[in-house]
């Protein structure tokens, strides 16, 4: 006999910052909204993302009716591909979500095997039981939906990320009105953003970096560099049209900030005039204080056109004394090595570095709620149940204490990954749990490499095994103090042992002695180098991990 039901199974981003992943079924229908990645912690060495465990929904393939994105960030998109290689189901979004879908399924040769269906907010759907309408919110990305879900048991609203930006850039406003009639009618769950539970008061409007920026516009009497996620979609276009006020053109560096800008420009949501855009081979044909240079890589990740130049190491982006480059984005905890050691380098450059330190003034606002926006979507919304989704336990737990603290809601529900919470319009309880967790994904190599997804769980681990490289580097000469070590563990041989401290030697050789002095950059190099031997050598693809001793 079939229970009369309904289930709400998070998956992932529960207990958790990332991938993002949320099943809910009634008998026999299962819709899944969103199917993100996470970025590994540095405890990961060797991975490239991490995605949920998808098991459940493996198991239950022949029920899963669709995926449905709520906006187009990684956390919330980017494990589609590997899900979507197993269950070929349609994944629904809206306009600009697609776009960045549409790219990701093409680099994985998926685009033709899956539907894909625009959803419009205001515009109801049904996938089998469910009917689905999306309301606009507003967050640091622009077409960004909440969902609210009509099911045989009630309706349940999640609300994707959001902050509630009442002058967003694009005119495009967070729809409190939708969600209070909602509110009004009875709503039986609320799944709200916890992001930033531990923030008082309210996240700033995108709007609010413009003076601050404006004024670093004005004093830069050099190059100025604008860093910020390619994804910041409003921060792009804020930064092009202060170069277009203050007279600079403006060169696109790295291959996502392309990528996400052209999309930008097709859908409307960036507005260039003619001229303003120069390729990043015309750079020399300006001065100085006529360029803006939009770079990826605010979080210090190894390989980003940022990184490469600040130890002088790319192309046309070159950082001269006098220069000035603002990080528009926050210190993601757990990146600051990365961060600041970039900064160490363009410092060493005598380029003057604006980040978001506290003292910078504001140069980057948080995609995110704070509390009082936390409170006014529970006042609006008024659910018989909350659950706090996205964010660590701790984030959950002040979410859900600030939730019945505002007197709106019934219960607060704490769910974490794989718990199966089953629910009517009187009662909500836990079953047992479902398989849940991570699955480390390794892509290939981070330098624009795409490969077939590989998946590295503990078996293939122990069939591939593990290549340690141990390097002691001298941090003051950059030499390598004796032979590098390489260690090898579920296979091996003499012979590739050699080739591969070979490969390590030479791959260090071919690097100048401030990137050698940069351990995220030789780690990586040293990673994909050997990561290219051993699989040509043996076909395995075993977890390499560099071990970099500073002496
Ligand atoms: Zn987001
Ligand atoms: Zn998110």
């Amino acid at each position: 006999m079939q229970t009369k039901k309904l289930q709400i199974i998070p998956l992932g981003g529960l207990g958790e910052f990332g991938m993002n992943c949320l099943a809910i079924r009634w008998q026999d229908d299962i819709i899944v909204i969103d199917a993100g990645l996470m970025f590994p912690e540095s405890e990961l060495l060797g991975v490239d993302i991490v995605v949920p465990d998808i098991t459940y929904l493996i198991e239950n393939k022949q029920h899963v009716r669709a995926i449905i994105l709520t906006h187009g960030h990684e956390d919330h998109i980017g494990g589609l591909p590997w899900i979507l290689s197993e269950l070929k189901v349609p994944v629904y979004a809206t306009e600009f979500t697609l776009a960045y879908v549409e790219g990701k399924l093409e680099e994985h040769q998926l685009l033709d095997e899956i539907d894909l269906e625009e959803i419009r907010p205001k515009e109801k759907f049904t996938l089998g039981p469910f009917t689905i309408e999306p309301i606009r919110v507003t967050h640091s990305l622009v077409d960004c939906v909440a969902l609210a879900i009509e099911t045989p048991a009630g309706v349940i609203i999640h609300t994707g990320d959001f902050k509630i930006d009442l002058a967003p850039l694009d005119d495009k406003s967070f729809d409190l009105h939708t969600f209070a009639e909602y509110g009004k009618r009875g709503v039986l769950a609320l799944l709200q953003d916890s992001t930033n539970a531990d923030r008082k008061g309210y996240t700033p409007s995108e709007r609010e970096v413009i003076p601050r920026l404006d004024e670093i516009f004005s004093q830069t009497k050099k190059k100025l560099f604008f860093s910020c996620f390619s994804s910041s979609i409003y921060r792009i276009r804020i930064a092009m049209e202060l170069a277009r006020k203050h007279g600079r053109k403006v060169a696109i560096i790295g291959r996502s900030m392309m990528e996400s800008t052209e999309i930008a420009q097709d859908l409307g949501y960036i507005e260039v005039p003619p001229g303003l855009i120069i390729n990043p081979g015309q750079l020399r044909d300006y001065p100085p204080e006529q360029l803006l240079l939009m770079i990826s890589g605010t979080q210090g990740e190894p390989m980003s056109a940022l990184s490469r130049a600040a130890v002088d190491n790319h192309k046309h982006a070159k950082i001269d004394p006098g220069d000035t480059v603002v990080l528009s984005s926050r210190i993601i905890p757990g990146n600051e090595k990365g961060i600041f050691r970039v900064i160490d380098h363009l410092s060493r450059r005598e380029a003057n570095v604006i980040f978001d330190d506290g003292h910078q003034g504001l140069i980057h606002v948080s995609g995110h709620g704070s509390q009082e926006e936390m409170r006014l979507l529970i006042n609006l919304v008024r659910p018989k149940f909350f659950i706090p989704i996205h964010g660590d336990y701790r984030h959950l737990r002040m979410h859900a204490k600030l939730a019945m603290e505002t007197g709106a809601v019934e219960h607060a529900i704490m769910m974490e990954d794989g718990d199966v919470l089953e629910l009517d319009k009187d009662d909500a309880r836990k079953l047992d749990k479902v398989t849940a967790g991570r699955v480390l994904i390794d892509s290939g190599s981070s330098i624009d490499v795409v490969e077939d997804l590989v998946i590295r769980d503990r078996r293939i681990l122990s069939e591939d095994g593990v290549v340690l490289a141990v390097l002691a580097i001298n941090k003051k000469s950059g030499k390598l103090e004796r032979a590098p070590e390489v260690i090898m563990r579920g296979f091996g041989g003499a012979d590739i042992t050699d080739q591969a401290r070979e490969v390590v030697l030479k791959t260090l050789d071919g690097l100048s002695s401030e990137q050698k002095s940069d351990y995220g950059m030789v780690n990586e190099k040293v990673r994909v180098e050997l990561k290219r031997l051993i699989q040509k050598q043996t076909g395995r693809r075993p977890m390499i991990m560099p071990v970099i001793l500073e002496i």
